[in-house]
């Protein structure tokens, strides 16, 4: 099951929210202040960005490993701490 995290727009709260099914997705409310002015978060950037806050930054490598396709590698400094 899908877990997607949101930022609400007016309160600046994050959270997360479980899909058990899709049709949920017209239900999302901030746990906050209950708007539903929110946008998706995407994990990574979200995460990349929580990081650059601090000393140090993770490491985001995008390289070609199929036709057509890429892999991207992140490399988190102090992750093993
Ligand atoms: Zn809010």
């Amino acid at each position: 099951m899908p877990i997607y995290e949101f930022r609400c727009l007016h309160c600046g709260r994050l959270f997360e929210k479980l899909f058990i099914n899709p049709s949920e997705k017209a239900d999302i409310r901030c746990p906050r202040c209950q708007s539903d002015t929110c946008e998706r978060v995407i994990s990574r950037v979200n995460y990349v960005s929580r990081a650059g806050a601090g000393r140090t930054k993770p490491s985001v490598t995008t390289r070609s490993c199929a036709p057509g396709s890429s892999c991207t590698t992140i490399e988190i400094p102090g992750a093993d701490d």
